[in-house]
Order: C-alpha cells, then structure tokens, then sequence
C-alpha cells in the first residue's frame, strides 16, 4: 500500500497518508519506549477503510531492531 499506492483489499488507488505525531494531533499513533517516542504513519484507502501502518523512520526501524527483535528462539526447536 505504501509502495504500491494500492489498497489490498479492494483495489483502490485512492490512499491517504496521515503521519503520526502530536504536532499533526494524531496522538494515538506512536509507539512510547523508555526515552523517545516512535510515530507511526498511517495509509487509509479512501474506499473501503482498510488501513496500515509504517515507522518511516530508518533510525526508528534501528531502535525497534535492537528493542524487540527476538534472537532467542533455539534453531533446534521441534
Ligand atoms: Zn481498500
């Protein structure tokens, strides 16, 4: 949706963007760590609703790596 500019669900090629931040009033879309906030931004396909979300931010993407990316899962699981 993002890159294709094409909603998945139905087609439509008409997408907002609405980027997250309080300063833009879209206090809800952010993700709080300890010392800084993420934000996300939102792609809303203006023809059926269906929305998703991406952290635009490579040095966010980087904190969010280091944050929750989990390593400790045992290859040899069955
Ligand atoms: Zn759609």
């Amino acid at each position: 949706m993002k890159i294709s500019n094409t909603c998945p669900k139905c087609l439509g090629n008409q997408i907002a963007v609405i980027e997250g931040g309080t300063f833009k009033g879209n206090v809800y879309n952010t993700i709080s760590l300890t010392f800084n906030v993420i934000y996300l931004t939102r792609y809303v396909c203006t023809q059926c609703g269906y929305c998703e979300n991406y952290i635009d931010s490579p040095s966010d993407l980087e904190t969010i790596k280091r944050k929750f990316l989990r390593n400790d899962f045992p290859d040899d699981y069955v």
